[in-house]
């Protein structure tokens, strides 16, 4: 029953509402309230902050690539993440991944224990969550894989852990995409994507979102949203919508570019790391393998020096020194001065995120020319460093 992935990123399986022309682009409602014909006649939209419908042909197209019932679109990835946290109270406890997007971090140790919520930080993919419960845990918090370290957490075995204990599963699923990794199929809860990343793909604009199965949650989400106004713009909404279209090809492509760069860098002499979760050898693998149609086109690598990781980053051309991931332009970043530059030195220490290590998102250029620059500009490393 119903439609394949691919076609799910360009339609949805009811008709489509809206336009009487027959425009095949979704049009922008560029519009902030909606007239009314009459007493007890709203179109079924009345002001842009509570539903637009720009807005909601993104949500119903995110919904259905993530097998949920309800998909909230946000002004960004971090406002999704804000909104989720007022769903609970001073008192109660959540248990997150040691190892998350240093935005998250931010926001769990300094906005949410500020509003008397506790935090515990924890290696879900080695750790059980079970030690950690207390009376008042009220939800655990992942991403699999983590970001930048690739810890692959088994959704699925969390899952039925959280729901034997009445906890609500969150799992941040902005690394693969709906393309590659269903959460709420696995038992998730919540789902939560930077669409900043792989769904809007083309590193021009921001959003996020909020992807569930529970009616109770989408009715919670869908109050907090009209009340605390962090709902995405509809030319905003349009650009999300427009980068869906291609998810399925660019993630294929990004896929296949990230297995030659890794392999590539498993055989040079100052890598003395390779993370990339298709690799046979990294410990996520089978995980991967079980709960993902894919391993997506993030990776990570560690060289010998830190003099070496810097410059690489000075002499990077065709592959971007910049933060984010998941576009169409593959992008190095440096966790430790970047993504992760408000991440405790204690906590960076214990993920393993040196001065030595290296993002890549891998983006849909041809790969001879990805190899290409990174075979000029590991020869500039090596003779700046190595004589
Ligand atoms: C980027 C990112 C976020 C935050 O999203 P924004 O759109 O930048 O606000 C959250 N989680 C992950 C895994 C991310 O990569």
């Amino acid at each position: 029953m119903g439609y394949s992935i691919e076609t799910r990123c360009l339609h949805l399986e009811e008709e489509k509402k809206g336009d009487i022309y027959g425009a095949v682009s979704f049009p922008i409602y560029q519009t902030a309230t909606f007239a009314h014909k009459g007493v007890g006649g709203s179109t079924g939209y009345d002001y842009s902050r509570l539903q637009n419908p720009t807005r909601e042909q993104l949500e119903k197209t995110v919904a259905s690539l993530e097998k949920g019932i309800d998909a909230l679109a946000f002004s960004s990835g971090m406002a999704a993440i804000a909104t989720l946290m007022e769903c609970f109270k001073p008192g109660d406890h959540l248990i997150v991944d040691s190892d998350l997007y240093g935005g998250s971090i931010r926001l769990f140790q300094n906005i949410s224990e500020k509003n008397g919520i506790e935090i515990s930080s924890v290696d879900l993919y080695r750790e059980s969550a079970a030690e950690y419960v207390k009376d008042n845990t009220k939800a655990v918090y992942i991403e699999t894989p983590t970001n930048p370290m690739m810890n692959v957490t088994d959704i699925r075995k969390l899952a039925d852990f959280t729901k034997s204990r009445d906890l609500m599963l969150i799992v941040d699923n902005t690394f693969l995409s709906p393309y590659f990794q269903n959460p709420l199929e696995l038992g998730a809860d919540v789902v939560v994507h930077s669409g900043t990343k792989y769904l809007g793909g083309h590193n021009d604009t921001i959003a996020g979102f909020l992807v569930t199965g529970r009616v109770d949650i989408s009715e919670k989400l869908r109050f907090l949203i009209k009340t605390t106004g962090a709902g995405l713009a509809p030319f905003d909404s349009w650009l999300i919508l427009r980068g869906i279209k291609t998810l399925a090809l660019r993630m294929e492509r990004a896929q296949e570019n990230a297995m030659a760069i890794a392999l590539w860098l498993k055989e040079q002499e100052h890598v003395t790391r390779v993370i990339y979760t298709g690799l046979k050898e990294n410990p996520g693998y089978e995980i991967m393998k079980k709960q993902a149609r894919g391993f997506g086109g993030m990776l990570t690598f560690e060289v010998d020096t830190k003099e070496f990781a810097l410059s690489i980053l000075n002499h990077v051309k065709l592959i971007q020194f910049a933060e984010s991931l998941g576009g169409t332009e593959t992008l190095i970043t440096y966790p430790i001065t970047q993504t992760h530059a408000d991440v405790p030195p204690d906590k960076l220490a214990a993920n393993g995120i040196s001065d030595r290590i290296l993002r890549v998102s891998v983006g849909i250029e041809g790969k001879e020319d990805l190899i290409g620059e990174l075979k000029r500009v590991f020869q500039l490393a090596k003779e700046e460093n190595y004589g």
